[in-house]
């Protein structure tokens, strides 16, 4: 179902045609800016107090555009279409049209998903809180009600499934399911490998990492990722759609997202690098344990600069750690785990970690500085809104996925070594 209205904003009288396609979510809020002040207009749809702010609607308004206004596409679940009006040429039928009826049933059985899980937000955050405060009366009790999750007892082997049913749950419609589940048999079997072939050493790997609180506090922070990105359930639907069309088209034709701003997502994907560049040390470790047989062991030929000098950042791995993430990756030889390089730009993180960006909502785009320039700002680099949440996205992606390894190194310390984890 399309709604069309015709708003003008309050503050400079432009006008703008809207065509609204209708989602299954509940609640559905809209928001954009004026191509001429940047003012905001936002609405909801599905509440009582869905007041309209920034603009009013035009009551003689009936129904057909002529052109003269600038238009719009509206959708929650799509990428949003902005430019000429073309009856008839929805943003549904634009949608399976470019991806085809298959896709899009796929597509819309993740929205639905989505849709599901946005309501449980509060138990999904809980969980996580009590399990980081070993709260096991009240992480029980919140178990319970999140479908598949309850625990069967409080050995901590129970404990673990139990919370990476809830993570499962949370990221489900964000991730791969096939992808996830190769990575969860492939750790465990590596770690019984590691057992077998590099038994002390692998011991000594887990010990350290588990001595120094390592390991608990990457995966505390890795978990407190999962409620954030829930939450975040209405900037992320619309990038899905990416998952089935062609990513060519990404930066190049004017789809924008509808809601959400930018200051709101960026500190998630600041947090999501942080939290990968962390589990970057873990799979060195595991990387230099698999290759040489030791954590500490990086390969020889990077422990040296063109210069011939010696990388004193590749002495051990706990000098490794404070390697800036743009450089880590080019320190760890031929990876055993396969990152998605599509998810990582280090420029991007550092013009947000630095806050040196300016976010143009009109338009959304993001053009950010990254290079230290002293006090002046001239080199940037630009990427759309709808580009940055498909990068947050695919880092999502890759920080689920070693966690599905470091949720095998849990289990190795629990179920082979006995310890405390
Ligand atoms: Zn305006």
């Amino acid at each position: 179902m399309n709604i069309c209205k015709c708003f003008q904003w309050n503050t400079c009288g432009t006008k703008i045609d809207c065509r609204i396609g209708m989602s299954n979510r509940d609640i559905q809020p809209f928001q954009f800016a004026c191509p001429k002040c940047e003012e905001r207009i936002s609405f909801v749809f599905g509440q009582s107090d869905g007041e309209l702010l920034g603009a009013t609607e035009l009551e003689d308004f009936e129904g057909l555009f002529n052109g003269t206004n600038p238009f719009v596409d509206l959708h929650l679940d799509f990428p949003v279409y902005f430019g000429d009006y073309v009856m008839g040429m929805t943003t549904f039928l634009r949608v399976t049209r470019e991806i085809g009826h298959q896709s899009y049933q796929h597509l819309n059985l993740r929205l639905n998903m989505l849709n599901a899980l946005y309501p449980m937000q509060n138990d999904l955050r809980s969980v996580i809180t009590q399990y980081k405060r070993r709260d096991m009366d009240n992480f029980e009790k919140t178990c319970a009600r999140i479908p598949g999750a309850s625990l069967k007892s409080r050995k901590k082997e129970d404990v673990l499934a139990a919370l990476y049913t809830a993570t499962s749950v949370m990221s489900s419609p964000f991730t791969i399911h096939e992808h996830n589940s190769e990575i969860s048999s492939k750790a465990s079997e590596l770690f019984m490998w590691l057992h077998q072939h590099h038994n002390e050493k692998a011991i000594a790997f887990v010990d350290e990492i588990l001595g120094n609180g390592f390991l608990k506090n990457l995966h505390n922070d890795c978990l407190s990722l999962y409620p954030k990105l829930v939450a975040m359930d209405l900037p992320f639907r619309s990038a899905f759609f990416y998952d089935y069309a062609n990513t060519e088209n990404l930066g190049k034709i004017p789809a924008r997202i509808s809601t959400a701003d930018f200051d709101f997502c960026s500190n998630y994907y600041k947090d999501l690098a942080e939290v990968f560049s962390r589990q970057l040390t873990f799979l060195a470790g595991l990387n230099n344990l698999i290759k040489r047989g030791c954590s500490d062991l990086f390969e020889s030929s990077l422990k040296l600069t063109k210069a011939q000098k010696i990388r004193p950042e590749l002495e051990s791995l706990h000098s490794f750690s404070n390697v800036d993430l743009g450089s880590k990756l080019a320190l760890i030889d031929d990876c055993f785990y396969r990152i998605d390089m599509d998810a990582i730009d280090n420029k991007l993180r550092n013009g947000i970690a630095h806050y040196k960006y300016e976010y143009k909502e009109s338009t959304q785009i993001v053009k950010y500085y990254p290079s230290k320039e002293g006090m002046s700002r001239d080199k940037y680099y630009e990427i759309s809104f709808m580009e940055f949440i498909r990068k947050s996205l695919l880092l999502f992606r890759e920080v689920h996925g070693i966690n599905h390894i470091m949720k095998a190194a849990l289990f190795y310390c629990v179920l082979i070594l006995k310890k405390e984890i």
